[in-house]
Order: C-alpha cells, then sequence, then structure tokens
C-alpha cells in the first residue's frame, strides 16, 4: 500500500482513526492447497515467497495466537551470514541477501541496520577459531575481517580492552554487513504483502491435530474446525516437538527458553553489535536507545517463557565487565522465549515421515537471521515436494546418515 503525502499528513493528524487494516482477518476456509502452522516470521515468509515465487494463492497461515507473538517478536534482532561450514553459510548468506532489498520489496521499514557485528576473541585458542572462521567465510564469498585488539579498541571505544581486564580482548573477527532489523516490522511487512497477494492470515487458531488417509496428511484439526490441505508446513518454533508427536513422529530436539533483556534507553553510545561467545553475552543498542542484550539457553528443557535468574545474572556481570560504562545502567525489562535446538545446531528443512507434511525447526537460538531465506527454501519445498539446493542439507534424515553440520562455534550464544 503507497501512501502519499496527503495520506501520511492525514493520517499524522487522525489520531490513528480510519485506519485502514494492515491485512484481513479473514473466515478460514474449508480447504486449501497449503496450510502452513505458526503464523511467525518463517511462517510468513513461507507463504509470502509461495504466492509470490511460485502463484501458490490456495494458501493459509494458521497462528494460534497473533501473528510475531512467538519468537519472532522476542529476539534481539541480530542479523549476519558469518557461519562457518559451507553449507550454512550458503543458506545464512542468502538470506542475508535478501534482507538487503526486503524493505523495498514489501514497501514496510524493516529497518535493517547494517552497522556490523564483532564476535570478540579472549584466548589465544579463540582467537584461533575465529581466524578459521573468517577465512572459511571469505572462501564462501562473506565479507568477514580478523581485527586486531587495538582496530576493536578504535570501533568500540566503551570496551575495556585493557590487558588487566577480566576478559581480556585479543581481537575479534567483523561482519560489517551484519547489524539488526526491526522483528516486528518484519512479521508486520510479511503479513501484509502475504494478504496482499491473496494468502489468509487466520490468528487465534489453533492447529490440535493432524488426520491421514493412506500414511498422507490430508488435513488439520483447528480451534475453528477442520481444514482440508494438499500439504501441510509446519513452523512452530518452541513447539516442534509438541506438533510432531501430534503428527506420530519424534524430532531430535530439545526446547529451552532463552532469555533477552533491554535497559533504561540512553543516548548513542554503541553503533555495532558485540558478541562474546565466550562469556555468552552479546549487546547492541536499538534505535530507541535501550541496550538490548541476551546470553545462552537456560540449561533446563521447559515451555514457560520466562527463565531462571542465574542466566541474565551471568551475562549481565560479564557485560559489566566488558561494558564498565553500563555499570549503573537500570534493567528495564526482561523475557524469554522457548527456542527448538538440534544437536548440531542447524535447522531441518525438509520432509517427515509423513507423506505431504513438511517441518522447518530447529533454528535454535539464530533462526531470526534465516527469516526470508528459510521462507523462500522452504516455499520452494511446499510448492515441490522436493528440496531446493540450499536446504537440501538440513533434512531430517541427516541423523539417520550422521552427515550432520556442526555449528556450535558459529552459532553465537550456547546451545
Ligand atoms: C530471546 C531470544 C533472542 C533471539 N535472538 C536472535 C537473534 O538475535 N538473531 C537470530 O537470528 N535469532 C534469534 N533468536 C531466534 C529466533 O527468534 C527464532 O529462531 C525465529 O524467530 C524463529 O521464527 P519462527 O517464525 O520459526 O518462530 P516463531 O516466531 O516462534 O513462530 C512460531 C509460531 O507458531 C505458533 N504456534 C505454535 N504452536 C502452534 C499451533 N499448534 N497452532 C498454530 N500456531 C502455533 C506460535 O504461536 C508462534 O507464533 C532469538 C530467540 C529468542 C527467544
Amino acid at each position: 500500500m503507497k501512501y502519499s503525502l496527503f495520506s501520511l499528513i492525514r493520517n499524522g493528524l487522525s489520531h490513528h482513526e480510519r485506519w485502514p487494516r494492515a491485512w484481513r482477518s479473514p473466515e478460514l476456509k474449508g480447504s486449501y492447497d497449503v496450510v502452513i502452522v505458526g503464523g511467525g516470521g518463517h511462517g510468513l515468509a513461507t507463504a509470502y515467497y509461495l504466492a509470490k515465487e511460485h502463484a501458490v494463492t490456495s494458501v493459509a497461515v494458521l497462528e494460534k495466537g497473533y501473528v510475531g507473538g512467538g519468537n519472532t517478536g522476542r529476539n534481539t534482532e541480530i542479523v549476519r551470514s558469518n557461519y562457518l561450514w559451507d553449507d550454512a553459510a550458503r543458506l545464512y548468506e542468502f538470506s542475508l541477501k535478501l534482507w538487503q532489498d526486503l524493505s523495498r520489496e514489501l514497501n514496510f521499514n524493516l529497518m535493517y541496520s547494517k552497522r556490523g557485528l564483532l564476535s570478540l576473541g579472549h584466548s589465544l585458542q579463540e582467537m584461533r577459531d575465529i581466524a578459521r572462521r573468517v577465512n572459511a567465510n571469505r572462501l564462501n564469498g562473506i565479507d568477514s575481517e580478523l581485527l586486531s585488539a587495538e582496530e576493536v579498541r578504535e570501533m568500540v571505544p566503551i570496551l575495556n580492552t585493557s590487558p588487566g581486564a577480566r576478559y581480556p580482548v585479543l581481537g575479534a573477527s567483523l561482519q560489517r554487513r551484519g547489524g539488526t532489523a526491526r522483528h516486528d516490522a518484519v512479521a508486520w511487512g510479511l503479513a501484509r504483502a502475504a494478504d496482499g497477494l491473496g494468502v489468509d492470515v487466520v490468528q487465534q487458531c489453533e492447529v490440535t491435530g493432524f488426520r491421514r488417509e493412506n500414511g498422507r496428511v490430508v488435513g488439520v484439526d483447528t480451534t475453528k474446525g477442520y481444514v482440508a490441505a494438499k500439504r501441510v508446513g509446519v513452523v512452530t518454533a518452541g513447539s516442534s516437538g509438541v506438533l510432531a508427536s501430534m503428527a506420530g513422529f519424534r524430532l531430535p530436539i530439545e526446547s529451552h527458553p532463552l532469555q533477552a533483556w533491554v535497559s533504561e534507553p540512553v543516548k548513542p553510545t554503541l553503533d555495532a553489535v558485540v558478541m562474546s561467545n565466550a562469556v555468552h553475552a552479546y549487546v547492541s543498542q536499538t534505535d530507541r536507545g535501550e541496550l538490548l542484550a541476551g546470553a545462552g539457553i537456560d540449561s533446563y528443557n521447559g515451555y514457560g517463557q520466562r527463565g531462571s535468574f542465574s542466566v541474565p545474572e551471568h551475562a549481565i556481570s560479564s557485560l559489566v565487565e566488558l561494558f564498565p560504562i553500563f555499570s549503573r545502567l537500570r534493567m528495564m525489562r526482561q523475557w524469554a522465549g522457548i527456542v527448538d535446538t538440534c544437536p548440531d545446531a542447524c535447522p531441518i528443512i525438509g520432509a517427515t515421515p509423513v507423506d505431504g507434511l513438511y517441518f522447518n525447526c530447529g533454528w535454535g537460538t539464530g533462526g531470526y537471521k534465516a527469516t526470508p531465506g528459510s521462507g523462500w527454501v522452504f516455499a520452494y519445498t511446499l510448492a515441490t515436494g522436493r528440496p531446493h539446493r540450499l536446504n537440501a542439507p538440513f533434512s531430517l534424515d541427516r541423523f539417520r546418515t550422521g552427515r550432520l553440520i556442526d555449528e556450535h562455534g558459529a552459532a553465537g550464544v550456547a546451545h
């Protein structure tokens, strides 16, 4: 929807009255070609690319709550592609390329900010691992640089780089195209664009079961009734195990809380994303001025979106060691999402033991950055019934063949 200067002024003065809905609130139909379970960024991107790239418009996105109310609206917005192994690097780089043009494509400002992303090294061994990843990235055509301690200091002067620091900074990797993008905007922009192409985005509609005939999925039971579907794609981060058990099989994933928090807002003080894998903490500054920080997963399994106190306690004390200037900031808000983690820290995107039923899950702590790429490849798979070469390595079958893609080192924070 394009806004003229006149409509901008009128809406600006209207006290938000009579604004058009960004997307419809359609009644659930009796059948669709494709039903997507989960209205987070990945599910919405899948629907958008199904309609846009494959002209499949008989599509419903069924969301049990509201769009973007899951991990899409709970994450720390970090976008990057500097993964170690070729298969993962290709997928995340494909996604990063899609991010670059997505605001224009959706006509929705996603606030993608290429502010640069630093991963700090605190020991000689860590610097060797970082150098290895930088070299691997470059071989894959991904921008990645190895910075000395002096270069890190120049880029982030508020970081404690003194040799006597508790976490001495020996250097860092830098991906300049890495940064952040506004997570709510991603969900809203994709929902509006998918809706505009004819997709039904149905909120408050929980999928409660799958129906099968002769081993093939034929539809889903929902809190709004039964819906028939030729193919079903499940994109329910945090609940993938629950949905798989409804369909009668198990996934090699665990569900854990992952926490984040923001400080009170302050003036611009940090213009890069800074991560420290060794201490499992990372921080960036939002456009509102808050310091947005996160940590590794809570180690217990669970579905409560809270997390335990010890995780932020450890991460905040580490961040204050790294950034003494933050020590007097007050924390404004804390929250958690539930992330599904795979044993090799990579997602599962593709077919399941049930014909016609496909899963896209297991993104762990890092699926937000992959939102457009994940949706693109999953749409390809749902439209054609086979994997694209970018998601072929991420089949569920790899846990049987043993062809794992171990991305724990590049996954950022522990999981
Ligand atoms: C605190 C935190 C910080 C993070 N930080 C980052 C980061 O900086 N960078 C990054 O790349 N990734 C990050 N992540 C991970 C990232 O948020 C996720 O990998 C990604 O958002 C997953 O998107 P999704 O669309 O698959 O899931 P979601 O957005 O969770 O969407 C799944 C949807 O499925 C719905 N659903 C579940 N069950 C049903 C059902 N039975 N019927 C219908 N609907 C159902 C849920 O309500 C939910 O809306 C973070 C995650 C958390 C929790």
